[in-house]
């Protein structure tokens, strides 16, 4: 199959790098990263780096979407609110997984290059061009929520849109520097899980720079 020995390397780099559900990974494998970068750029798309999807933005590395999906613990039929579509890879992987996406992109062209792509697959997803940093009231709550771009602070208004035990996973801090933050919503509060520091694009909006 084509670039099969790419994806496994990818694979085998995403171990190494402490990604351990097997479940994700294999998903990651089956997932065609190569058709959601720009045409010209395929050759680098299983490669662990960012690749430029116009507009100034990126489609975040392989470990990023990886550590952040793992994080969510997603189930089949779970719902989940993306805020950032970007080039579509992460809804592609959430979908593999078996969630419904729900998904916000403030680019109309970036948000409708995704669906040209995620169309082509029995995918259960819903496409917004908006400001997804105040969330997406219609469809709430979620399971879980997906930021994937940088904010100074968390937004509450995603936080309140999450269900009971559902998780949100957010870049929090500077410009410069961002800690991966996880919420998880228990009975009585919010636990805090820092992750790791990575660099993302910045949120844009209301709750974003
Ligand atoms: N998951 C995407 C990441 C793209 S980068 C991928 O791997 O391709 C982050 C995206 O967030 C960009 O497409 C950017 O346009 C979008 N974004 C930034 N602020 C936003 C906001 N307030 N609402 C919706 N999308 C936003």
């Amino acid at each position: 199959m084509r670039y099969e020995k790419k994806k496994q390397q990818m694979i085998q780099g995403l171990r190494q790098m402490g990604i351990h559900d097997e479940r994700l990974l294999l998903t990651m494998s089956k997932t065609p990263r190569h058709l959601f970068v720009p045409a010209g750029l395929e050759h680098q798309s299983y490669d662990e780096k960012a690749l430029p999807i116009g507009f100034g933005q990126t489609i975040s590395h392989p470990y990023t979407v990886a550590v952040m999906t793992q994080a969510l613990e997603i189930k089949k039929g779970h719902r989940v609110l993306e805020i950032g579509t970007g080039s579509g890879y992460q809804t592609a992987v959430l979908c593999e997984l078996g969630a419904q996406v729900f998904s916000v992109e403030k680019v109309a062209a970036l948000s409708q290059w995704a669906d040209e792509k995620l169309r082509k697959f029995q995918y259960h997803y819903i496409l917004r061009v908006g400001d997804g940093s105040l969330g997406w009231h219609n469809y709430a709550p979620y399971d879980s929520i997906i930021i994937t771009a940088a904010a100074p602070v968390t937004p509450e208004n995603l936080l309140s849109q999450l269900k009971p035990s559902g998780r949100l996973i957010i870049p929090i801090g500077s410009a410069e520097e961002q800690v991966l933050t996880l919420y998880i919503k228990e009975a009585s509060d919010i636990k805090i899980i820092k992750i790791k520091r990575l660099k993302f694009v910045p949120l844009k909006g209301v709750y974003g720079w």
